[in-house]
Parts: structure tokens; C-alpha cells; sequence
């Protein structure tokens, strides 16, 4: 049996349920607190609030979400911990690295990284025993610049040592999903046992199809953000690729998060008024419906291919040391 490390422990793949494969609970710029803490309310207050947010996660049938939030956006384990304890919601913390590698990972090679991925992931992030239990990494406008190829090789040798899936951020006008899988190739992973993240971004089918035919599930995880591409839009994708017999290789989300600084105090961008954790429950999956995808399919999107890609890496890899 295949365990899946969330952050109150493993469970056995099988049960994972129904889940968000690509959100957030708390963003939070690093050092903020330290340095300006005027600007923000009290920790216990922002604790309160993820536990309300993501009690409605449960609430509209998710059993677990992927929170892909790495050190750099703020991640805060302990957090993780006490929000899925009182909310019931099982929560997957991630290891690796954002966007912008910070100034330490600049001139580290893959190995030094890596180690510090396998470490969150094997014997828990700093000294609270809590495991990290999927591997993020992220390419963006800025290309493939050798620091982020150091973070891609790392994540890939993390995954290796580990058998924890490889989770990406992308640009997807930038076709950086094309990037990873080729650095991931080399490095010898299996591109099953990878999701190329925020492929719902865009429309470009021949490009997703690639993608797909090497083998990866793709993330179409970003419904509600439509100052990018409106969820119709996205929702039209899914349906296509769905009648084409890719449903077994597509993870659904929304990228949404239940506190972050960037947006306290500023209105609502009303592109985003639907980016919130219950989009797909009340607005997306109705339409996938309408446009033709069965229920079966959208089961297969929410739970099968979740656990496939757990099971799937954790056959990859050596799963030397991870006690799982
Ligand atoms: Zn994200």
C-alpha cells in the first residue's frame, strides 16, 4: 500500500477522497511578521480563519487539498497541522521552491538543494516533525535561468530519493510545462509521476497535448482566476481534452488560498470574484456537466488521478529513508 505523507501523518493513498490537488491555506511574505508586524493581525486570528475557510472545503465534499505553498511563500507547518486537526480536512504540505529562487539557492548546485527537499520530506521541516509530502517547483516569464534548472534538478533528485511526486508551477503562454518535462527526462524521472501545473491557463491544445503524450497529468488548477482566461474558457478545455480520452491525466483546482498578505486590505478584483475554494463545487463541475463530461470523468479528475500520481511516484522512486 502506497502512504501519502500529510502533515498529521501518513495515509494510505487510497484515501485520500476527493481532492483539491493545487491550492494554498496561507501566503505570507517572508519576514513580514518580523519586520512590520502593525501590518497584519494576530497569528491565532489568521489560524481562525484558514480553519473556517477550509471547514467549507469539507464541507462541499473535498476530503483533502495539496497545499503547494513552499518556505518562500510563507509556509508555516504548524499552521498546516492545527487547521487540518480542526477542520478534518487532510492537508499535503509541499517542499521545494517558488518562482524566485532566494539569495542562499543562487549559487547552490542541485545536490546541496536537494538535500534540503529530502530532509522536509523524510524528517520533517525544521524541528517540528512535520513532513512535507510533495515536491513544487516553478518556472515563469523569466525562462529557464540556471538558478530555477538547479530547483527543477533538485526537485527531480528529491523525487528519486523519496518516491514524492514532482508538482510544477508554470507560465503557460511561455510553454515552460515543455522546460520541465525535458530537464526531468534527463534527469531520469518518469513523467507520470509529475503534474505540470497551471495548464488550465490557456488554450493552446497542441501544446497541452505534448505535454500529455509524454506522459505527465496536467493542472488545470487555476478556475476563478479570469483576469487570466475565464473560467467558460477553461471549462471548454477540460471538455475537450476530456473527449479526446485525456481524463485520466487531468487534476482539477483553483489555486485559491484562505489568507494571504498581497491581498489584505485591497477590494476584490471582480475578474476574481469566483477564485475561491468552493468554485468548483458550485460553478465548475455544473459546467463541465453541461458541456458533455460525466460524471465518471469528473470522479476520475478528483480522486483516481490524485492517487495515481502518488502511487505512480512512490513506484519511481528509491523511497529510501522516507518510512513510507
Ligand atoms: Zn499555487
Amino acid at each position: 500500500m502506497v502512504k501519502v505523507q500529510l502533515v498529521t501523518g501518513p495515509v494510505e493513498a487510497q484515501s485520500l477522497g476527493r481532492v483539491l490537488m493545487h491550492e494554498h491555506v496561507a501566503l505570507a511574505t517572508v519576514g513580514l511578521r518580523e519586520n512590520y508586524p502593525f501590518l497584519l493581525s494576530s497569528r491565532a486570528e489568521i489560524v481562525d480563519r484558514c480553519v473556517h475557510r477550509i471547514g467549507i472545503v469539507k464541507a462541499a465534499g473535498f476530503d483533502t487539498i495539496v497545499d503547494h505553498t513552499t518556505f518562500d511563500l510563507g509556509r508555516d507547518p504548524a499552521l498546516l497541522e492545527e487547521v487540518s486537526r480542526r477542520t478534518g480536512v487532510n492537508i499535503v504540505a509541499a517542499t521545494g521552491i517558488w518562482i524566485s529562487p532566494p539569495r542562499w539557492f543562487q549559487k547552490r548546485d542541485a545536490d546541496e538543494i536537494a538535500q534540503l527537499f529530502i530532509g522536509d520530506l523524510t524528517t520533517g521541516i525544521a524541528d517540528t516533525g512535520i513532513r512535507a509530502g510533495v515536491i513544487k517547483c516553478a518556472l515563469d516569464r523569466a525562462g529557464l535561468m540556471p538558478a530555477q534548472e538547479q530547483i527543477l534538478r533538485a526537485a527531480a533528485r528529491a523525487h528519486h530519493a523519496t518516491g514524492a511526486p514532482i508538482s510544477t508551477h508554470t507560465w503557460a503562454e511561455g510553454r515552460s510545462g515543455e522546460s520541465q518535462q525535458r530537464i526531468f527526462a534527463e534527469e531520469g524521472v518518469d513523467l507520470g509521476a509529475v503534474l505540470i501545473g497551471h495548464c488550465g491557463d490557456t488554450e493552446d491544445v497542441g501544446y497541452l497535448r505534448r505535454l500529455l503524450l509524454k506522459g505527465s497529468f496536467i493542472g488545470m488548477d487555476r478556475f476563478g482566476i479570469e483576469d487570466y482566461l475565464s473560467d467558460e474558457r477553461r471549462a471548454a478545455v477540460v471538455a475537450a481534452l476530456c473527449a479526446e480520452g485525456f481524463a485520466n491525466q487531468l487534476m482539477l483546482s483553483q489555486d485559491a488560498n484562505s489568507w494571504s498578505d498581497r491581498d489584505l486590505g485591497l477590494p476584490i478584483d471582480p475578474r476574481r470574484r469566483h477564485w475561491h475554494y468552493l468554485n468548483l463545487a458550485e460553478r465548475i463541475i455544473p459546467m463541465l456537466r453541461k458541456l458533455g463530461v460525466p460524471s465518471q470523468q469528473i470522479d476520475q479528475m478528483l480522486i483516481d488521478n490524485p492517487r495515481l500520481l502518488f502511487e505512480r511516484a512512490h513506484k519511481n522512486g528509491d523511497a529510501v529513508g522516507t518510512g513510507i
